[in-house]
């Protein structure tokens, strides 16, 4: 079966199709600045074999539909396309970010199940929307296919009470369902798989800390497979320091700020979210500037290396608590498949738990799962790359089946 994963956001659509016969990536793509003066439609066809081809249009992309259309006109070109017809495509499988407590599991979107993700429009008002825009262009231009919600929070649904309830007056988890939701999901459980497959055990025999640190990071205790607890909460915001998010702050600062400094809540949740993190610290979110800036002696620089990486690894202790035995801790994500020092000062001072890192070996980029801890580390340390748009593909065909 070949399955057609979107991932739609407020102004760009990502997808991937896959052959799911021997899960390689037929084509790979995304159109960005929808709505802009000028758009962008990026669509690599055949990667990783030696018919790989690019293809870059730069034209205005008005809205999603017409993007997508555009990228449908790519895979189905006489020419250089990768299917005949859009009816080859058996599958459509789409991220949606939240599923509040509605959804365990990806599930088969139906009228009902478009009404309940709209249901949780309030606790994702900027991801649940455009998510939503990518599944009605999808039934419009695949209406014989069937679609799967693949679901960010639906992984951490598994999280006991005591550990998603904040300690709020219980009304508002009643009317209006505050809680910790966690995100990340569908990369959190794909790592861990992964994880127990290369130790050789089952998922169920296994205890693992995973960290996701790309632009967005979080951590996530998982339990013999089930996740217990993670750092993501009712938003997308708590938790770890982030490319532009601040993570944990004492939550008075609301109150501090709208009393001292003249801020809107709109403003503050604008900080917070987006000039807050590593860019709020040193005016750089990308790691890689920020380790050029460290070496030419920029101090705010190495202050957000330290903050983030202190987080980190204030984190793997409190989870090490929580799960009581770790038997893997695994980094995944853009810095966490890329950044051989920040997983060095994650760990460090950590030896005397039983976490040993190789530093020789962990001087890497990691492309393929990765054993970064020595023989003698109790707990085994691991970058593993994650692979959402294939976790999305699988969890829709198992859906389909
Ligand atoms: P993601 O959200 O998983 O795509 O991760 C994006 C982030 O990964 C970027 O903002 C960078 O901070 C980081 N990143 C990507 N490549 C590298 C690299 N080679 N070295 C360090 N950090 C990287």
């Amino acid at each position: 079966m070949k399955v057609l994963v979107i991932n739609s956001g407020s102004s760009s659509i990502k997808f991937q199709l896959l052959d799911m016969q021997d899960e390689s990536v037929l084509a790979s793509g995304l159109v960005e600045r929808i709505g802009e003066a000028e758009g962008l439609i990026k669509c690599e066809l055949r990667p990783d074999t030696d018919a790989e081809e690019v293809i870059k249009i730069q034209e205005p992309v008005p809205n999603h539909e017409h993007g997508m259309r555009k990228a449908v006109d790519l895979l189905t070109d006489a020419d250089k396309g990768v299917i005949k017809d859009r009816s080859e495509i058996g599958a459509v499988g789409h991220r949606v970010v939240h599923g509040g407590e509605a959804f365990h599991q990806p599930t088969l979107i139906t009228d009902e199940v478009i009404a309940a993700i709209e249901n949780t429009i309030p606790l994702a008002p900027l991801h649940n929307p455009a998510n939503l825009d990518g599944i009605k262009v999808a039934r419009e231009l695949f209406p014989a296919a069937p679609q799967v919600a693949v679901f960010d929070t639906a992984f951490h649904q598994s999280i006991p009470p005591h550990a998603y309830h904040y300690a709020l007056p219980i009304e508002l988890y009643e009317k209006h369902r505050v809680r910790r939701y966690g995100f990340h999901g569908t990369s959190h459980k794909f790592v861990a798989g992964e994880c127990a497959k290369v130790m050789g055990k089952k998922l169920e025999d296994v205890n693992i800390i995973t960290v996701h640190l790309g632009n967005g990071c979080s951590m996530t205790a998982v339990e013999k497979g089930k996740s217990i607890d993670t750092t993501l909460g009712l938003t997308p915001l708590e938790g770890l320091v982030m490319g532009t998010r601040s993570g944990d702050v004492d939550p008075a600062i609301y109150a501090f700020l709208a009393r001292n400094c003249d801020m809107d809540i709109d403003a503050i949740d604008n900080m917070l979210n987006k000039k807050s993190g590593l860019k709020g610290l040193c005016g750089m979110n990308d790691m890689r500037d920020i380790h050029s800036a460290i070496e030419k002696g920029d101090k705010m620089a190495k202050l957000a290396l330290d903050v983030q990486t202190y987080r980190n690894r204030k984190y793997i202790g409190a989870y090490m608590a929580a799960l009581g035995h770790v038997d893997a801790i695994v980094f995944t994500a853009g810095i966490g498949e890329n950044d051989n020092i920040v997983r060095e000062k994650t760990v460090e001072g950590l030896e005397a738990f039983g976490i040993i890192m190789d530093k020789k070996v962990n001087d890497q980029r990691v492309k393929k799962p990765t054993l970064l801890s020595t023989k003698e580390s109790a707990v085994q340390i691991w970058g593993i790359p994650t692979n959402e748009e294939l976790a999305i593909a699988r969890q829709a065909v198992e859906v389909v089946a």
